[in-house]
């Protein structure tokens, strides 16, 4: 450990090392905004947003493999218009993230800076694999707390709205997730592990979550046991009564065991994967506002003060006495679950996929340049992504073609 003086040495050279801003480049300028910095050199590490870049070709090569595979063997899980929506939300979160990463890298930063009890060397394997360790169990906690406190699942939700179970589930996430995800972090930086490490394992983390959205791959004997695998997080992903809000672990399911929220898949009950008030909409935008819009409605419609701030600090489902009974919703029944599946003519297939490539290819762009683009520019790139996103949905989907199930069902 690194006793919190040792920090001043840096500071009188008139640099500063790398851990200071959490860049994973080393950075001598990093108080200037993020748009007047220097492009980075030849020779400097790639950011997180290019290591996504690098690896979307894997993912789609991953994803194509999966659907030949599941096409083979007559167990197709994949639907195109679904998977574009999910790719799209993973497109959305990684790219607003850019506009959002002076706040989620400087939140974490700045408790380091400031609240560190001590100072771990970023360059001992100890270091790495206790901070991925430890990262894994908060994961854990943000990750129950997004399932059980209603404003939480309203960002948490956008992971969990596809009726599929494919590897292009995985990339499904939310964009809204920072506003309260760095409070679950904040242990790590007062044990003091250095933000580039912090950064590497919250990559390593999510990385690892990728694989496991499959329905090809069965039981695993002792590895499901022990790690978040297939089966487990199948379970994790189900509205079933048995299944729901259980198996919540990130690389480890043995937080799961310890803290007594593990169920093990059976075959006798299949996984109903999406959530129990569907989405129905192939649009990743309305995906990341339904709850949001929800439980606005529900604060705006409450009576009592107490009523309105607390609804959204409540688990999902839970409402205020007087609405539940003036504006009743029916209780959940997976009977009465409508997948969301509106037809898909062959010349809207071919038009969604040209606006995908197109969405895919912005994005890419967007994350590779972003060190080097204004934030006026980044927002504007993020702006042109959510309009393609906005024209693949609307392709994808007749606006008054498709049933909308979540009018008739369930509060979650
Ligand atoms: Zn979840
Ligand atoms: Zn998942």
């Amino acid at each position: 450990m690194r006793p919190a003086r040792a920090r001043g040495s840096a500071r009188r050279r008139g640099s500063c090392p790398p851990e200071r801003h959490g860049c994973l480049r080393r950075c001598t300028t990093a108080r200037l905004p993020l748009h007047d910095r220097p492009p980075p050199s030849p020779r400097s590490p790639v950011t997180s947003s290019q290591i996504i870049v690098l690896a979307t070709p894997l993912f789609l090569a991953a994803i194509a493999f999966e659907w030949a595979l599941g096409a083979a063997r007559g167990r197709n899980t994949y639907r195109l218009a679904d998977a574009f929506a999910s790719i799209g939300a993973g497109a959305l979160s990684q790219t607003s993230g850019v506009l959002v990463r002076a706040f989620t890298v400087g939140v974490y930063a700045l408790a380091y800076e400031h609240l560190a009890l001590w100072r771990l060397p970023g360059d001992a394997w100890w270091v790495w694999l206790a901070a991925l360790l430890g990262y894994d169990l908060c994961y854990y906690a943000y990750h129950r707390a997004g399932h059980r406190v209603a404003v939480l699942w309203a960002a948490h939700a956008v992971h969990h709205q596809s009726e599929d179970y494919n590897l292009s589930t995985a990339l499904r996430q939310t964009s809204s997730g920072f506003v309260f995800g760095w409070v679950f972090y904040l242990p790590l930086a007062l044990l003091g592990v250095p933000p580039p490490v912090f950064g590497a394992v919250a990559l390593v983390d999510l990385l690892y979550q990728f694989w496991v959205h499959t329905q090809q791959i069965g039981r695993l004997g002792w590895f499901d046991r022990w790690f978040c695998a297939p089966s487990n997080h199948r379970v994790h992903h189900a509205v079933n009564e048995r299944y729901v809000d259980r198996n919540y672990g990130g690389i480890l399911i043995v937080w799961d065991r310890l803290f007594g929220t593990f169920v093990e898949e059976d075959d006798a009950e299949p996984c109903v994967y999406g959530t129990r008030t569907p989405l129905a909409s192939w649009n990743p935008l309305w995906a990341n506002l339904q709850v949001y819009r929800e439980l606005a409605r529900d604060a705006w419609h409450a009576r009592s003060w107490a009523d309105k701030l607390r609804l959204w600090w409540m688990p999902p489902g839970w409402r205020p006495v007087d609405l539940a009974a003036s504006q009743p919703r029916p209780a959940f029944d997976i009977a009465r679950l409508v997948r969301y599946d509106p037809p898909l003519p062959r010349r809207a297939a071919w038009a969604a996929a040209l606006l995908f490539a197109a969405m895919l290819a912005a994005s890419a762009a967007l994350l590779w340049n972003a060190q080097r683009w204004s934030g006026t520019a980044a927002a504007a790139g993020v702006l042109a992504i959510a309009a393609l996103l906005w024209a693949i949905a609307s392709v994808s989907a007749r606006r008054t073609g498709a049933a909308a199930p979540s009018e008739r069902l369930g509060t979650r």
